[in-house]
């Protein structure tokens, strides 16, 4: 038995939608998807061209498949559909015929029958339509329009398909480039803790590259000095974390210095219950550990500082204070004489604690003016030669030395602070040298001592605040390790710079520069 022509027809359209639903399967890109569909309902309802157009942003409508489509038409029809205008407006008899007419006589050609049906979403939006054009005057009938439903609610699944995939892979590339960029360290491990993404900070951070991915944690993420929680300790998959685990620990490579780094490990479920990833966040927290140390430091050596003149000075002033004792006036002066010298240090100590603190703010104010610093450092040496018989004192000066711009005091405080160390950490006393070098727009001062010298790995430090050498003077001298700290901001403040050398057991030797007055 043979099968009517409608039958055939509606065979014909079951075998395409299936060949498209198989088509859709592979997951083709939406113009092979488009250009397939319109290939076949064109195909079915006979007609001889036709296009897809989907909705621009601005409400037009743009060509984006075309079936046997000629230029000319395409041309014509192109500006026609860029109007912006309500799109139920292309479906409306009146504009048929007048798209058919633009494309009669582009085309010329006896085209007369269209049909277009819009591409309609679940949530009835309008996302293009479908025109096909047939010659001659055998028009397109209901039973058509209802066929190239069908087609047209394919198109508007491949759009929305489309649209999604395109909304995913920028919602993709969004959370990349958010942790890519991210200052913080992240990775991103699977169940079985294995790396799968490390961003720039954190590859930066631990001094690796890509090729981390697919390892173990354990053995990208090694910290020492670990305090609670962590996941990446030993290798192997721990039990999956039910909740953010949080835990510190220290980032040891050679030759960087140690980055303390808390970390947080973030479990990521699945819809079904399931561990899907574990987000691994580290935070360079070295500077709260720091400040912590620098605060703990600041209360031992303050007190520590404190301690030794106020005890003293409590215990001359008490014995003097006594009446049932009649003290030698001798006594009573040396007696009065530690006194004063103790409340001088003790001065000297809270204003050194106040210079910093006005630098710490930027508030340090200087006085620039140009200044002879070879007549300075002559009265320095002055007064320190005074205080000392072990240690000789020496002026190293050019004849021709130009001025300096400096402020007085503070360069004052920046030679007294460097002799004072001279003296204090060369115990077996020896040559104290004050000098300075004209080099053009600078002049480079120094102050040398032949005393116990400091360790290489320590030479750095020194200026920083509160740091003193540990060594056997470090109980024997008093002092609050803020001499050079001082020395440097105050040196950089006027413009300068400041550094040192020194051989362990055979001196030191501090450099400074100072700009020279135009
Ligand atoms: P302070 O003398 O109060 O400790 P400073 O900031 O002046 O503090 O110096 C820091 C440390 O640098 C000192 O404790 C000492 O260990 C070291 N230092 C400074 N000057 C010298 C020097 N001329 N010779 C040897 N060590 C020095």
């Amino acid at each position: 038995m043979s099968l009517s022509p409608y039958s055939q027809y509606r065979q014909h359209q079951l075998e395409a939608l299936l060949e498209i639903t198989r088509i859709f399967a592979s997951s083709p890109d939406l113009s092979t998807l488009l250009r397939t569909i319109l290939g076949y309902a064109s195909d079915l309802v006979r007609a001889d061209f036709g296009y897809i157009a989907l909705t621009t942003p601005s409400g037009a409508l743009r060509i984006t498949t075309g079936y046997r489509l000629p230029t000319e038409v395409f041309e014509v029809l192109s500006p026609y559909l860029a109007q912006k205008r309500p799109v139920e407006d292309f479906w409306t008899e009146k504009e048929l015929r007048r798209q058919l007419a633009l494309v009669n006589s582009a085309a010329n050609a006896a085209i007369e029958q269209v049909v277009a049906l819009p591409l309609v979403l679940e949530d009835e939006e309008v996302v293009g339509g479908i025109f096909l054009f047939r010659m001659g005057t055998i028009a397109f009938t209901p039973g058509d329009r209802v066929l190239l439903r069908d087609f047209a609610d394919q198109a508007a699944v491949a759009v929305r398909n489309a649209r999604q995939v395109e909304q995913l892979r920028t919602e993709k590339a969004r959370v990349e480039a958010i942790i890519e960029n991210n200052p913080n360290g992240i990775m991103i491990l699977d169940p079985q803790m294995r790396v799968t993404i490390i961003n720039r900070a954190l590859s930066r951070l631990l001094g690796v590259s890509e090729e981390v991915v697919g390892k173990p944690c354990a053995q990208v993420l090694r910290l020492e000095n670990r305090t609670g929680e962590h996941l990446c300790l030993t290798e192997g998959s721990p039990p999956p974390p039910t909740r953010v685990l949080y835990g510190e620990g220290d980032i040891i490579r050679p030759g960087h210095k140690p980055v303390t780094v808390g970390v947080s490990y973030s479990p990521l479920f699945g819809g079904d219950g399931n561990l899907v990833n574990i987000i691994v966040t580290l935070v360079d927290i070295t500077r709260y550990r720091e400040a912590e140390e620098l605060k703990s430091t600041f209360i031992s050596v303050i007190s520590h500082e404190l301690k030794t003149p106020v005890s003293l000075i409590k215990g001359y002033a008490g014995t003097l204070a006594r009446d049932d004792v009649i003290h030698d006036p001798e006594f009573v002066r040396e007696s009065a004489q530690i006194i004063v010298e103790e409340a001088d240090r003790l001065t000297e100590l809270i204003d050194n604690l106040l210079d910093a603190s006005r630098i710490q703010a930027g508030a340090l104010s200087l006085d620039i003016q140009p200044l002879d610093f070879a007549e300075l450092a002559r009265k320095a040496a002055e007064r320190f030669g005074a205080q000392t018989d072990s240690h000789q004192i020496v002026l190293d000066f050019p004849a021709d030395l130009p001025p300096v711009m400096a402020d007085d005091k503070r360069l004052r405080q920046v030679l007294d602070n460097l002799i004072n160390n001279a003296i204090k950490y060369s115990p077996k006393g020896g040559r104290i040298t004050i000098g300075a070098r004209n080099e053009g727009a600078r002049v480079l001062a120094f102050v040398k001592d032949e005393g116990v010298g400091i360790p290489h790995e320590d030479q750095e430090a020194i200026f920083e605040r509160f740091y003193r050498v540990d060594s056997s003077l470090r109980r024997s001298t008093q002092g609050a390790g803020l001499g050079l700290f001082l020395v440097k901001a105050i040196v950089q403040a006027m413009g300068g710079d400041v550094w040192v050398k020194s051989e362990p057991g055979k001196g030191a030797a501090f450099y400074f520069t100072l700009p020279v007055a135009e």
